[in-house]
């Protein structure tokens, strides 16, 4: 007795899942069934329900005799759920008619047709990424059109995506306590969420860390066996999305709300300033605050000032992050030109070298801090001079004094 089988295949559309597969035998074959068992709940289909102990449907298709090719198509969508199935199929010949009475023990016989394992999919994620920004990291701030981060999911086998897709929801939580919740993302493998928390004042120092999230899809299925009870099935894959420490910079200025929130591009660090190298003025003299990253965008009005005042200059302090600016009291004024990197002081000896000093600046546009307020050192800074204020009479038409 010569036979051959193989072992059965899962394929079909999402919706309408075929298990199939061909028996062989030297007699007709007269039958083929199966057990299709659901190993992550342990019960067994019997072709209306799952059942806690063992069942079998019969195939739905026969076709031939010695050899047949056989089908079960009493699977759908939505009796199957996540999990891992195995599918055994079996299969039964009658010999021809001897004349004798047929024992039951020998007119059939039953054939192991082998056993395949399916999983059912996996869900990854695919991308998380600020939704607005075509290059850089994948950093955010509370800002519009630089606080929407958007979600992809990947579900393999692909073709499970378009029946899947649907029911992939998202878990985003802050992975410290200064990240707060975003407005959730909608359901759908595709999505965004919102980063739209409360501000963070800066007393007693901001944030300290920057705002980060962690990402995790899940895929929410009413379970057949409870009711139609929403079962969760979670991802074992995760991501973050973390503010990159110019955001975290900058995500300062919103929440100390300043009346500029600067971009990134006008940021500089020790690698990239240039400024005027590191003769005059160098990154670590300019950069008074608290990040490697820092604005300036005057040291060659520096120059210029101290070429005219004849004395080496040296900046005490240019940029400084709002958090670090508010640090400085009661110099640090909430909208200080130094958060905004078009500021310096300079260190002087004497009144008469606050004097000169003052009048050099005067002469290259600057705005200067009154002697009272500044005895030691001399502030200069370049906003538009029309915003000097009444209080900074130094101006072009107001000579310097005490
Ligand atoms: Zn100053």
């Amino acid at each position: 007795m010569a036979w051959t089988n193989k072992i059965p295949v899962l394929a079909g559309t999402p919706d309408e899942p075929v298990i199939s597969g061909t028996a062989k035998d030297l007699s007709p074959i007269t039958k083929v069934w199966l057990t299709i068992k659901d190993e992550t709940a342990n019960r067994y289909w019997n072709g209306a329900e799952w059942h806690a102990t063992t069942a079998t449907v019969n195939a739905t298709e026969i076709a031939g005799s010695t050899t047949v090719a056989w089908r079960y198509t009493g699977l759908s969508r939505e009796v199957m759920r996540s999990g891992i199935f195995t599918i055994t199929a079996y299969a039964q010949d009658k010999f021809g008619h001897t004349g004798h009475a047929m024992v039951p023990g020998r007119n059939k016989k039953k054939y192991d047709l082998g056993s395949i394992t399916v999983t059912n999919y996996t869900l990854n994620v695919k991308e998380v990424k600020n939704k607005y920004r075509t290059e850089g990291p994948d950093s955010f701030i509370m800002k519009a059109g630089e606080d929407v981060v958007s979600v992809s999911a990947e579900i393999i086998p692909a073709r499970l995506a378009p029946t899947l897709d649907p029911m992939v929801n998202w878990q985003v939580s802050g992975v410290n306590a200064v990240s707060g919740t975003p407005t959730p993302p909608q359901k759908g493998g595709h999505s965004e969420f919102y980063v739209r928390n409360p501000v963070i004042p800066a007393i007693p120092a901001g944030r300290g860390v920057p705002m980060s999230y962690t990402v995790i899809p899940r895929i929410d299925y009413p379970d057949v066996y409870a009711d139609d009870m929403l079962i969760t099935y979670y991802s074992q894959d995760q991501r973050n999305i973390t503010q990159d420490e110019i955001d975290q910079c900058r995500q300062e200025y919103v929440d100390m709300n300043k009346t500029t929130r600067p971009d990134r591009t006008i940021f500089v660090d020790f690698n990239t300033y240039t400024g005027l190298g590191t003769i005059n003025f160098p990154f670590l003299e300019i950069n008074d605050g608290q990040y490697s990253w820092a604005i300036f965008t005057i040291a060659h009005k520096l120059q210029d000032v101290m070429n005219d005042f004849g004395l080496k200059m040296t900046v005490s302090s240019g940029y400084r992050n709002p958090v670090d600016n508010d640090t400085i009291k009661p110099t640090g004024k909430p909208n200080s030109r130094h958060i905004y990197g078009d500021a310096a002081d300079i260190d002087i000896s004497s009144d008469a070298e606050w004097l000169k000093l003052c009048n050099s600046a005067v002469k290259e546009g600057a705005c200067i801090e009154p002697h009272s307020m500044a005895p030691g050192w001399v502030h200069m800074d370049w906003r538009d001079l029309a915003n000097c204020g009444d209080v900074w009479p130094h101006k072009p038409d107001v000579p310097c004094g005490l």
